[in-house]
């Protein structure tokens, strides 16, 4: 399964001629996963060919209006264009009364079902047969949480050799032993997928910060991420500012990106003061140099891993 990650905003607080508000969308074959739903998002999803209409959830970092004053516009377009699929929506407290309000006020209708989940604990919030997504508590001026989205692992290369070794002809029975099912071969012993499998292959990690400070957890949290996407709202000179509004310099988030031992970092929610944000991707390669500078509309495509566990 090849997995794209777009950008769709990577303003932070307003929006300019060339950054959007903040959202990203990951995208499977099969699934998208939206994190922050900025203003502006379905002229975005026009531009990137981001379905309105496949399987969709929706992760909310926080409450702010930068964040979430997409969400009434977004589903209000995706009711004009008949979508029948449900979509989940997960953020915060006051998120379900935000969006419930809004739709009373402004009276319009919905062709599909809508759940809405508010996040009351860190931890699992969503837990799939290909992926789990779970939460903490970022460090911002407001409740927030930042997201791992976390591939489950993939089963290991299968060796039809061993499988032929031990009497296993090809068919079903190669079908569930790649499934993770013990088998009886047709010569009567017990065969495992481990007999005829290699170690398990690590699944994707992707995380999604919102608005944050720098803090501790967050390390464990991010370990080994393939790409995280981190705030990275003022540069090093402004860092007083930045910790007074609950924000990251670029040297922060690539230290924290570092110590993660994440693979690469994406800076985003880029202050409107930069029309040229070079100054933090410069100041953050110093300290983490595989890092990019986000920019609406850019996509990025992850790799199936190939890593045993
Ligand atoms: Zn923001
Ligand atoms: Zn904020």
């Amino acid at each position: 399964m090849s997995i794209r990650v777009v950008f769709l905003g990577t303003s932070g607080s307003v929006p300019t001629l060339k950054r959007s508000l903040p959202c990203v969308v990951v995208q499977s074959s099969s699934d998208q996963w939206m994190f922050d739903c900025g203003e502006n998002v379905q002229h975005q999803m026009m531009a990137t060919k981001v379905s309105f209409h496949h399987k969709m959830k929706i992760f909310i970092s926080h409450l702010h209006g930068d964040h979430v004053l997409g969400l009434p516009g977004l589903l209000q377009t995706m009711a004009l264009m008949d979508r029948k699929e449900s979509l989940q929506i997960y953020g915060p407290k006051g998120l379900k009364n935000y969006l419930v309000s809004t739709k009373k006020t402004l009276n319009f209708g919905l062709t599909y079902p809508v759940e809405i989940n508010e996040i009351l604990s860190e931890g699992l919030i969503c837990n799939q047969k290909e992926y789990q997504i779970s939460a903490i508590k970022s460090n911002h001026s407001v409740e927030g949480y930042c997201f791992a989205f976390t591939e489950n692992p993939r089963p290991g290369k299968f060796y039809p050799d061993k499988a032929l070794a031990l009497g296993i002809a090809e068919g079903e029975l190669w079908s569930k032993l790649q499934n993770g099912q013990k088998i009886i071969t047709p010569n009567n012993i017990t065969a495992k997928p481990s007999d005829v499998m290699g170690p398990l292959r690590r699944g994707r990690k992707i995380i999604y910060t919102g608005d944050t400070k720098p803090f501790a957890a967050f390390v464990e949290f991010a370990e080994g991420a393939d790409l995280i996407i981190h705030d990275c709202t003022f540069d090093d000179a402004l860092k007083e500012k930045a910790d007074t509004d609950g924000h990251s310099t670029p040297s922060q988030a690539a230290s924290q990106a570092k110590a993660a031992q994440a693979k690469c970092l994406v800076l985003s929610h880029i202050s409107a003061r930069y029309p040229d944000a070079d100054l933090l991707l410069g100041q953050a390669k110093k300290v983490f140099p595989n890092t990019i500078l986000a920019e609406d509309y850019m996509t990025l495509e992850l790799p199936l891993s190939e890593e045993l566990l």
